[in-house]
């Protein structure tokens, strides 16, 4: 471009001080003339980053035109405004290249006005950022799996303990707002610790996953939820529900397991891996607290073991 009228020329440094210094930074510097909304000025360094050639930017209508559809309407729209009400102003958008990709441009725009305080030109830089977009992209789906992560167990997917808590202490205060039952089912393998040592961990971590998977079927409404306790313990938490009807659950649970017919050839109960379960239901008053209602199914759930194992206890 033949008529570089920017920047203005400085006595001590020279025009080839200038230009050297715009044609070799990375941004891309550009100048629009705002009474023809002509381009007046552009970096050379656009055809390296875009693919068009620095001649073939002439009106604001190419820059309009050379960005992804998505982004034109707001763009334009914004900085039109901006120029409009002499507002210095930017913009972060897709920019077509010349072989139909996108690049994420960031561009920043001084607005210049003459003595009489009107909008005369537009200066700006466009800076490529898709580097930074990538990086916000991965930052933004990182921060999403990490609050996945802050609710679920990391072996089994299911719900937490941390988040087992939280809901637990939710449902309490519902139930006893509501006045309504809330039933809790606690499970745990039989002679875990045997499937571990004739198996091995790494197929007791493949067999915690598949009882999870299988348990997690117990969660048939809405507010139920199920999470891993800890170790190869598990509850089920089941809002509005009473004691009878609580049972039920569980005994279709045990039957989801039989079925599945998971070998535990080292279980003193059979072949077969299976549970014991301590089942416990309240409707809270002022003054009980979940622990108790937790401690009671633990009790149950001890009972069960005592009991000969692969039963539950719901009541007593
Ligand atoms: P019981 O029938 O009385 O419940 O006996 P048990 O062997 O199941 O119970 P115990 O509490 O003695 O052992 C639990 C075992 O569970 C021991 C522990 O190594 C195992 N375990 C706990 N968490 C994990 C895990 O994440 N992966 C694997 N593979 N094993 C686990
Ligand atoms: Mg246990
Ligand atoms: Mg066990």
């Amino acid at each position: 471009m033949a008529d570089l009228d920017f920047p203005p020329h400085s006595p001590r440094l020279g025009e080839a001080f200038y230009q050297t210094l715009l044609e070799s930074t990375r941004a891309i510097p550009w100048c629009i003339d705002w009474k023809t909304l002509a381009f007046t000025y552009i970096g050379p360094q656009i055809e390296a980053l875009l693919g068009w050639p620095q001649d073939s930017w002439k009106s604001v209508n190419d820059w309009a035109e050379r960005m992804h559809p998505d982004d034109r309407d707001w763009a334009v729209d914004y900085c039109v405004s901006q120029s409009k009400a002499g507002t210095d102003h930017e913009a972060d958008y897709r920019a077509l290249t010349r072989d139909g990709q996108y690049v994420w441009v960031r561009d920043v725009v001084h607005v210049i006005r003459n003595e009489q305080g009107e909008v005369e030109s537009l200066v700006g830089f466009m800076f490529d950022i898709t580097e930074r977009k990538k990086v916000d992209e991965k930052l933004s789906e990182l921060q999403k799996e990490l609050e996945e992560l802050s609710f679920k167990d990391g072996l089994t997917g299911v719900g937490n303990r941390r988040m087992l808590d939280s809901v637990l202490e939710l449902e309490w205060s519902n139930a006893r707002r509501n006045r309504q039952p809330l039933s809790i089912i606690m499970f745990d393998i039989d002679y875990f610790k045997q499937y571990n040592d004739g198996y091995g961990h790494l197929q007791g971590d493949e067999c915690l996953k598949q009882v999870a998977k299988i348990l997690s079927k117990g969660a048939t409404r809405a507010r139920d939820f199920f999470a891993r306790y800890g170790g190869e313990e598990f509850m089920l938490v089941l809002p509005e529900t009473d004691n009878e009807s609580a049972i039920k659950v569980a005994e279709r649970c045990q039957q989801l397991i039989f079925k599945a017919q998971i070998p535990h050839a080292y279980s003193p109960a059979g072949q077969l891996v299976t549970l014991s379960m301590g089942l416990a239901t309240a409707t809270p008053a002022q003054r009980d607290s979940i622990q108790a209602l937790i401690k009671t199914a633990d009790s149950r759930l001890y009972r069960a073991k005592q009991s000969g194992r692969n039963s539950l206890i719901s009541a007593g």
